[in-house]
Parts: structure tokens; C-alpha cells; sequence
């Protein structure tokens, strides 16, 4: 074995920074930090090329004496913490003094500050841990200026993703700030644009407005009862994944699966395995009972009380949610009322849709009442399920599975011009991270769905494809901003489009509940017999199964 040695300081620095300075969106979080505890109510972030070349992050906070302003980027230099005691009730949201210490140790950092209220600043700019150059000029509050991220770390910098997945980082981490510090005003500029303005309120409720619109927190309720501020997803307003979904404990954004367990129990039998709840859920708890020094950047939390916290959100939550969908709720249990609100629905789909693309009674043609004397059935199997026999075996079908099939195959053949337009256009507004997906893909998404940017953060759809008439906009552009993101890497547009049009095919193709009549399945068994591969849905799952004759024969013991 080779003779141990104590790493030598710099070394050291870069190890630590490796935990805190993951990527230029933890920059960001670490500089906004500081800004908070230095109680600003401005805080400006800019950011040039994806963070590799500039954050900028300015506050009008209480700034730093000379004196201080020489030592802060040291390690563990801090004004926050000085006895063990305070380690266990932390106010503050930095606290181990390690932030800038770790970002000085990976980039060329510029710091501008001067004290309250004095408009002559100092600043001072530090590479490899040491001052090299210092300079008095005008100024109020910090300027925090980081340059040639990871310069000396080549292997971290490779880490990096596009711009596009490093700035979605940022926009997410800014977003996530602001929805805890609704008093404070953020400004976020990417490459001289603005991204995120949103102008101090003295209310969580209008936070969110200005950052999902109006429209988007319509769709949630609003609770509040001790420990707990919660918006969200009213039962009508569930999703097909986990996009917006926040919790925060005193102001700081963190994961939780427990939490999040005890908030997807509250819904009950009201959410469907395959739906998600949104939700903004605000934890405020005395500081003593939550420990925020268990993760290098704080995204994680160790709650002195958890199975009391766990059934109080619990109880809260399924409260009001109770309470206000009891209604609604009602029906669900009922099974006749449901199964008549089935029928209903299945009415008024069949009068507005035009006949090439549903399932029902009056498409089906002559070659269609051929092709349906030659099978028994359908008949059906649980909700998801149907079954029919074609006189040598038994078909077991994924009803929804074949309609993803079908549409995914449609969509794939079809041009620009088989759109549909909306009688009037819609106007969706999503959170900034979603939204910059989308617009950065707009040329060829333009193929797909007739969209076009109408102002901040928001799109003008015109036209669909027919059968994405009825679905949820809002969640259909959040799904689409989710998968473009994951597969930003890949650089063939065409694996993305092929995405894209996955995510479509599946949005609101029927769901496991609703039933079809016996003339619809008998079209979509025909539509799905003639697809190109009939077998698999675009995800490639299964659509069908057989069972022939041979093997019946053989599983009774007949051969
Ligand atoms: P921590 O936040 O854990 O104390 P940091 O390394 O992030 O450690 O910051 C070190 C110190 O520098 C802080 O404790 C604070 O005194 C000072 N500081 C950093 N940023 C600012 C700012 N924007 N305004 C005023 N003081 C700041
Ligand atoms: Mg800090």
C-alpha cells in the first residue's frame, strides 16, 4: 500500500465543491441562497452561455463590509453559525460556509459588495482561493460574478449537459425559489433575454399566478391548516405524471417520498394508478424538529417527528379534499351512477366526433359487418380488457394499448393539413422550464400541432388532431416539454418527433375505464388488424394475445 498523506488544501476545495457544485444550476441556488439570507428584496440572476461562461447573480441585500467581503469565499467561513447549538435551529438558508468557498475552488469569481447603506463598494476577484486583484467602486448591495465554470475540472465539465438541459436546471432551480419567497422580486435573464420576471407580492397565491397563469391554479385547491400551506390538484385535475409537484419545508425546496406517500393516500380511491396529483405543499415546522444537514446541497431533510407529520398532512389533505369533491367523489363509489355517466359520455362523443376516427355504431360498414361474422364476441374482461374468439383461438386485446397503436401509426402518416382547428384558438400558459422546451423545438413541432408563441410563456394552439380535441392542453404541451427534455441529448430531430408523437398517440387515447360498445371494438379490432405492426403499442408493449386452439387442447389434457 502506498503511505497515506493529508490531501493538500486545494485539493481538498475540490472535493468539497464536487458535493455542493454539481452543475451551474447549483451555482445559482448557492449565490440566490446567500441573496435570501442577506435579506434582499431584488435579486437579479444572468446567465450567458448555459452558466459555462457567466452567472451573475445582484441583490440589493445588506452587502459586506471590507473586512468580511476578504474572508467569505474562504472554507467554512461564514456569519451564520457559531455554536453547535445553532446547528440544530437553523434560520438561515446557508449555514456551513462552505458555498462560495467550493464555487472559488471551480471557476474565476468576481465579488462586488459594500456594506447597507453605503454606496462605495469593493470588489474582488479571486482565482485558485486567493485575491488577485481588489478595486473600490460605486455600488449597493452584492454582485456575485462567476465565470469559466469547471475551467480546471475537465472531467465535471464533460458532466455537463446541452444548454438547453443546463438552463432548464436553472429555470427550474430560480422557479423553485421564488415559490417559496413570494415578497422577494426575481428577475432571470438567459443570454440577455428575460426569462423569468416576476415582481414582488406579498401573497403565495399570486407567486404562482405569475409564474402557471391563471387558468393552471384554477385547477387547484387551496388549503391551510397548521403546519400546512397546500395548493393542490382538485379531482378533476389529475395528471398522467409527476410534472409540478413541490414540496418545501421553511422555505426550502426538498424531496420527500414519504411525504409525497402521505399526499397521494390522501386522494384515495379518487386517484387512478395511472394519475398524478399536482401539488405545491408548504411544510412550516419549528426549526429544532427538521435537520437540513443531511445532503451536500440541502435537497433532502430528516423530520425529528415523521409518523405525526405523515398522518397530519394526511388528515388535512383528505379533509378538504373530501370535503369539497364529495360530490364528485360520490359517484365513483356508486357504480350505477358511474356506469350511467359512461353512457352518457360515450353519446356525446359519438355526435361530436367526426366518423373516420371513432369507434362507433354508425362507421361500421359493410366490409366491417364481413369481417365481424367471422369472430364471437367481443366481450369484455375487467375494464382494460376485451376477448374474442375467431373460431381457432380466443384474442385477449389491450383496448388501450390498440388505440395508441392506431394513432401513433395515423399521426405518423399524416401531413400538416389533416389538423383539425379549434373553432377559437387556446391560449396555454406554462411554467418557464416547459415552455422554453417546447419553443426551442416550435419548427417541427409546428408539423404536428398548428402552435405558435403568443407572449410570455405562453403558446396559441390552433388546430389538433382530431382525436386530441377533448384532452387537457395544458397537461398534453407539459407531457410533450417532459419528453423532449429527456431525449434532448439525441441530436436526430427525428427520434425526437418520433417522441413526440408517442406522447401524443398516448395522451388521450381511451383510458382503462371507459367501455366501448361492441360495434366500436369490432372497428378497433379491424383499424389494429390493419396496422403496420399490430402487435405492440408505440411504447412496445403488447397490444394482443392469442390463445389457439392447440394450446387449449394441450392445458385440458387433450392431446
Ligand atoms: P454560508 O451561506 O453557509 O454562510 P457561503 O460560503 O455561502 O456560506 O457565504 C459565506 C458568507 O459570505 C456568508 O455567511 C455571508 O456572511 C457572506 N455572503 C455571501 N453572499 C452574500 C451576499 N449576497 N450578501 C451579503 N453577504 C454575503
Ligand atoms: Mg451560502
Amino acid at each position: 500500500m502506498p503511505s497515506i498523506r493529508i490531501l493538500p488544501r486545494q485539493l481538498r476545495d475540490l472535493i468539497a465543491a464536487g458535493e455542493v457544485v454539481e452543475r451551474a444550476a447549483s451555482v445559482v441556488k448557492e449565490l440566490i441562497e446567500n441573496s435570501i439570507d442577506a435579506r434582499s428584496s431584488e435579486i437579479t440572476i444572468e446567465i450567458a452561455s448555459s452558466g459555462k461562461r457567466l452567472i451573475r447573480v445582484s441583490d440589493n441585500g445588506l452587502g459586506m463590509e471590507p473586512e468580511d467581503l476578504r474572508v467569505c469565499f474562504l472554507p467554512h467561513a461564514t456569519s451564520k453559525l457559531s455554536s453547535k447549538e445553532d446547528l440544530f435551529k437553523i434560520t438561515t438558508m446557508g449555514f456551513r460556509g462552505e458555498a462560495l468557498s467550493s464555487i472559488a475552488a471551480v471557476s474565476r469569481m468576481k465579488i462586488t459588495s459594500s456594506p447597507a447603506d453605503s454606496t462605495v463598494g469593493l470588489s474582488i476577484e479571486i482565482d485558485e482561493g486567493k485575491i488577485i486583484k481588489e478595486q473600490q467602486l460605486s455600488h449597493t448591495g452584492t454582485t456575485v460574478e462567476v465565470r469559466d465554470l469547471f475551467y480546471n475540472t475537465p472531467a465535471r465539465k464533460k458532466f455537463l449537459k446541452s444548454d438547453r438541459t443546463e438552463n432548464y436546471h436553472i429555470i427550474e432551480t430560480v422557479t423553485q425559489i421564488a415559490l417559496c419567497h413570494p415578497e422577494i422580486s426575481f428577475r432571470l435573464k438567459i443570454d440577455k433575454r428575460d426569462v423569468l420576471v416576476l415582481p414582488s407580492t406579498n401573497d403565495l397565491r399570486e407567486r404562482l399566478v405569475q409564474l402557471y397563469g391563471i387558468e393552471f391554479i384554477n385547477g387547484l385547491m387551496e388549503i391551510s391548516a397548521p403546519p400546512v400551506i397546500a395548493f393542490i390538484s382538485r379531482q378533476d385535475n389529475l395528471k398522467a405524471t409527476r410534472a409540478q409537484q413541490y414540496l418545501f419545508v421553511n422555505n426550502r425546496p426538498v424531496r420527500d417520498s414519504y411525504i409525497r406517500h402521505a399526499i397521494y393516500s390522501a386522494y384515495d380511491i379518487l386517484l387512478p394508478k395511472d394519475r398524478h396529483p399536482l401539488y405545491f405543499l408548504y411544510l412550516y415546522l419549528p426549526p429544532e424538529d427538521v435537520d437540513f444537514n443531511v445532503h451536500p446541497q440541502k435537497t433532502e431533510v430528516r423530520f425529528r417527528q415523521k409518523n405525526q407529520l405523515y398522518n397530519r398532512i394526511y388528515h388535512i389533505l383528505h379533509k378538504c379534499i373530501f370535503e369539497k369533491e364529495s360530490k364528485t367523489a360520490i359517484k365513483h363509489v356508486d357504480n350505477k351512477t358511474f356506469l350511467q355517466k359512461q353512457a352518457t359520455e360515450v353519446d356525446t362523443r359519438e355526435a361530436k366526433t367526426s366518423a373516420n376516427t371513432t369507434y362507433n355504431a354508425q362507421v361500421v360498414s359493410e366490409p366491417l359487418a364481413h369481417f365481424c361474422s367471422s369472430f364471437e364476441g367481443p366481450i369484455y374482461i375487467g375494464d382494460v380488457f376485451f376477448a374474442y374468439s375467431d373460431g381457432t383461438g380466443i384474442w385477449i386485446v389491450d383496448q388501450h394499448a390498440a388505440h395508441e397503436r392506431i394513432r401513433y401509426e395515423r399521426l405518423l402518416k399524416s401531413s400538416k393539413s389533416a389538423l383539425s382547428p379549434f373553432l377559437f384558438p387556446r391560449q396555454v400558459k406554462l411554467p418557464p422550464a416547459e415552455f422554453n422546451s417546447l419553443e426551442a423545438n416550435l419548427s417541427w413541432l409546428k408539423e404536428l400541432i398548428d402552435i405558435d408563441v403568443f407572449g410570455e410563456n405562453t403558446f396559441v394552439v390552433r388546430a389538433l388532431p382530431d382525436f386530441l380535441h377533448d384532452a387537457d392542453l395544458q397537461s398534453l404541451l407539459s407531457e410533450l416539454a417532459r419528453v423532449l427534455q429527456e431525449g434532448s441529448g439525441r441530436t436526430q430531430i427525428e427520434e425526437l418527433k418520433d417522441g413526440a408523437i408517442k406522447t401524443m398517440a398516448c395522451h388521450s387515447s381511451v383510458r382503462g375505464r371507459s367501455r366501448l360498445t361492441k360495434e366500436e371494438l369490432i372497428k378497433l379490432i379491424q383499424d389494429l388488424q390493419e396496422m403496420d405492426d399490430p402487435e405492440h403499442c408505440p411504447h412496445g408493449r403488447p397490444t394482443r394475445v392469442r390463445l389457439d386452439i392447440k394450446e387449449l387442447k394441450r392445458m385440458f389434457k387433450r392431446q
